[in-house]
């Protein structure tokens, strides 16, 4: 391959190296443009002197300040760079440039389970929700005879999934954060997938207690049914309870029968997750090419991860549908600003080791990439955390950036993932498919069958941005449909769940 590289913006005086292996000094470009010292894949190269102090610019922004003269072919490297402040939360425009509405994107469908309250499920699981961890490994044990014994039986059921997870007790459970998780684990026990309505299993004597996570069923009288441990007697009568329990629910979920359903039934969340400097040029641009189809299809697309949309709100805000949408994201903003005060952290904690070998070097060129994924439109709504987004188009929902707790946050919404790497991860859910994007092509090669969509085509000029947002689109209105299933599906790789938990522990 000739060496290449890539400057996104007109204005950039950086840009990236595109070859796998790096390129070493003195290669020339067929611009005639040279490196002055050997830069790695994925690396930042400075395209013009910048002077000590002067701004180092990518995406058409500042991503920091030089700290040393750079010479124009050497390597702008995370030591030679400053991080600039974060945008004032105070100063920004609100609603002043909402875009215009995108032409509809008719006739797409998927084949969908309709539940009764109207969402739209894209697979058909038993899903067994959990008050407290105490139960978590009876929960997993009986679960895992469900599917050798019973699910034979019930070939319309996808599979059984245990909600667990590591809250319930030992918290402040009245504090304000607990609310996050409460409603979170609510959201999740009624996902669309287990058709609105889990088999709940308690302990007894936590402090999550099940009407605490389901309201309802204060009024239900026939709702789920409720399993508490500490009535059962033994561990093998347990199990025996919960089986029959499951047998009853697994022959209603039998009778769920796909139906065609337009694409605005899609519910997608999308985040990244080992990104590299290649994210925000493939994988992040093509998800947001994915994210105007899906916005055009009456569909929801919902994008995450505070700490990576900090340094990009200047850009957002001012592209919300109205004022008050704009005030609600610098809510979230200001709300996670004070919640990183309150650790003695701030935002530069973001980036990790591998971001940073991937050629990022700080949480600004980071979020410029990562704030790609929600495409063109208008930002219509912001989620709080743990509220369940019903809103249709862009919503922002507050979630940690953190692969798992990002996507446990977002399962209280959404029916599909979509999930963009550059360094790799195995990442995946047991709820919904994850659709995992390569924002290089070395990774889906090295990774063949766990990557499913390579976006690293795109750097090398064999695919556009469009061409790989529709093989997105497609991809998800089949694997919506249960027509193909995923590599995380495939393996069955499910992370295990981590609601965000902001309050404090006992
Ligand atoms: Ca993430």
């Amino acid at each position: 391959m000739d060496p290449l590289y890539i400057k996104v913006h007109p204005s950039d005086n950086v840009a990236i190296v595109v070859n796998s292996d790096g390129l070493p000094a003195g290669t020339a470009f067929p611009d005639g443009f040279r490196l002055i010292e050997r830069i790695p894949q994925a690396h930042k190269v400075a395209l013009a002197e910048i002077e000590p102090g002067g701004p180092v610019v990518r995406y058409g922004q500042v991503i920091g300040t030089a700290n040393r003269l750079v010479a124009p072919g050497g390597w702008v490297r995370e030591d030679v760079m400053d991080l600039p402040a974060a945008p004032a939360l105070g100063q920004l425009e609100l609603a002043t440039r909402t875009p215009a509405p995108l032409p509809p994107l008719e006739g797409y469908t998927f084949d969908g389970y309709v539940n009764p309250d109207g969402s739209v499920g894209t697979r058909n699981l038993l899903g067994i929700a959990t008050t407290v961890q105490c139960v978590a490994p009876t929960v997993d044990y009986a679960v895992r005879r469900i599917q050798t014994e019973l699910l034979p039986r019930f070939p319309n059921v996808d599979g059984a999934v245990a909600v667990t997870h590591s809250y319930g007790c030992g918290v402040a459970i009245d504090a304000p954060g607990a609310a996050v998780p409460i409603a979170t684990l609510g959201h999740i026990g009624r996902h669309p997938n287990f058709g609105g309505a889990p088999l709940i299993v308690s302990l007894g004597c936590e402090k999550l207690q099940p009407v605490r996570l389901f309201p309802e069923l204060r009024v239900i009288t026939d709702g789920p049914p409720v399993l508490r441990l500490q009535d059962q007697r033994g561990f093998a009568e347990t199990v025996s309870a919960i089986l029959e329990y499951a047998e009853k629910r697994l022959a209603e979920l039998n009778r769920r029968q796909r139906r065609p359903v337009p694409a605005s039934g899609l519910n997608v969340g999308v985040q990244c997750g080992g990104s590299d400097a290649f994210s925000g040029v493939t994988c992040n641009p093509a998800v947001g090419y994915l994210a105007d189809l899906l916005v055009r299809a009456g569909a929801t697309i919902m994008f995450s991860e505070v700490t990576e949309v900090r340094d990009a709100v200047h850009l957002l805000a001012p592209r919300a549908t109205t004022e008050q949408v704009a005030l609600d994201l610098i809510r979230e903003m200001r709300w996670y600003d004070e919640y990183l005060e309150r650790g003695s952290a701030d935002r530069s904690a973001n980036p990790t080791p591998g971001n940073k070998r991937g050629g990022l070097s700080n949480v600004v060129e980071k979020a410029l990439g990562s704030v790609a994924k929600a495409g063109t439109s208008a930002l219509m709504a912001v989620a709080g955390h743990g509220e369940r987004v019903t809103a249709k188009g862009l919503v922002f929902a507050a979630t940690p950036a953190s692969d798992f707790i990002c996507g446990t946050q977002q399962l209280a919404s959404m029916n599909v993932h979509v999930f963009t790497t550059g360094e790799g991860s195995p990442y995946g859910l047991s709820m919904v498919p994850v659709v995992k994007v390569s924002s290089r092509t070395a990774l889906a090669e090295k990774w063949p069958d766990l990557i499913d969509i390579d976006a690293g085509k795109i750097a090398t000029g064999q695919a556009s941005i469009e061409n790989i947002g529709w093989e997105l689109f497609r991809f998800i209105l089949d694997t919506a449909s249960g027509r193909r299933k995923t590599w995380a599906e495939h393996w069955g790789l499910g992370n295990a769940l981590a609601p965000f938990n902001p309050g404090p522990v006992t």
